[in-house]
């Protein structure tokens, strides 16, 4: 039953992924894994891409225990414009299509890399081209080497991790007291991200629908000083957990989405609202 016979489908019917085959990248990261996991209990194979092969694997495991579903391990090095590109190869020739591609990995702010989150002066064109590569370039690479096979899944879907830090500026106000930072690079390419998803979007249809996600940030520990001042600037009065992702990721990769492309989901608490 099609939403075009006037009879709409059921929720559950929307939100089904049996059959269909997601790669997720940064899938052994904090929400790549969880929101890898809601596209596999939704019943979606999934391609667990990260840059560590125990680490794929790991979550590729974890993931085939729980849910029942084919995972893959796809260990990769996405600033590799090669190696990110043979994925596509490689995933089809294991799991037989692709449907879903989320692009969750990222250098981020959290990074303990030299003159990254460092005061501006301090940051280093090393590093910023680094970020481009992993966080903007690889979404342009992955996506053209997957074009092919989400065209002919007739219900492709992009989904492009983007951040707040994308869409504003940091409010340094909430650093104070505390040795953190905010990398300019993190920034340019989650914008660029952004961009690139409308750029797709309107490119890929009406074949691919290509999406941004935008987090907030997630609370892992951060200093008191730093958490409270998050909360007092954020209307939800709270900072995220991986599980505010899943819902959204599983959205935008559905059919729950399917009249949505080029649209930016910020999950930020509303962080960008005021
Ligand atoms: P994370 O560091 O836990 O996960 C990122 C994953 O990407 C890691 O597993 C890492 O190994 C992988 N990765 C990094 N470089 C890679 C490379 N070159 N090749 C392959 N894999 C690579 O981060 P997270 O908090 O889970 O963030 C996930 C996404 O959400 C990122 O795109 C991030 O920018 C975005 N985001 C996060 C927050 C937050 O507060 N955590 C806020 C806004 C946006």
């Amino acid at each position: 039953m099609t939403a075009a016979s006037g009879n709409p489908r059921d929720i559950a019917e929307l939100a089904d992924l049996t059959g269909r085959v997601a790669i997720v990248t940064g899938a052994a990261g904090n929400i790549g894994r969880v929101v890898a996991d809601g596209l596999a209990e939704q019943g979606a194979r999934i391609a667990v891409v990260d840059l560590d092969a125990t680490r794929c694997e790991a979550t590729a495991t974890a993931i085939e225990a729980s849910r029942g579903v084919t995972a893959m391990a796809c260990a990769v090095d996405l600033a590799d414009e090669r190696a990110t590109r043979a994925i596509a190869g490689r995933v089809l020739d294991a799991l037989g299509g692709i449907d879903i591609l989320v692009h969750v990995a990222a250098l981020v702010s959290a990074e303990p890399l030299p003159n990254w989150t460092t005061r501006f002066e301090d940051q280093s064109t090393d590093v910023w081209r680094r970020a481009l590569e992993v966080n903007l370039t690889s979404v342009f690479v992955l996506t053209q080497a997957c074009t092919p096979s989400l065209r002919a899944s007739g219900r492709g879907s992009v989904i492009a991790y983007g951040s707040t830090y994308g869409v504003v500026g940091p409010d340094w106000r909430i650093y104070e007291g505390t040795d953190m930072g905010n990398a300019a690079g993190y920034a340019a390419s989650k914008g660029g991200v952004i961009q690139l998803t409308r750029w797709l979007a309107t490119t890929l249809a009406p074949d691919i629908r290509v999406n941004a996600l935008s987090p907030g940030g997630v609370f892992r520990g951060h200093p008191d000083s730093f958490r409270t001042a998050y909360e007092d600037r954020t209307p939800l009065g709270r900072m995220a957990t991986e599980e505010d992702y899943k819902g959204a990721t599983l959205f935008l990769a559905s059919d729950l989405s399917r009249y949505v492309t080029g649209h930016n989901l910020v999950v930020d608490g509303g962080w960008t609202a005021w």
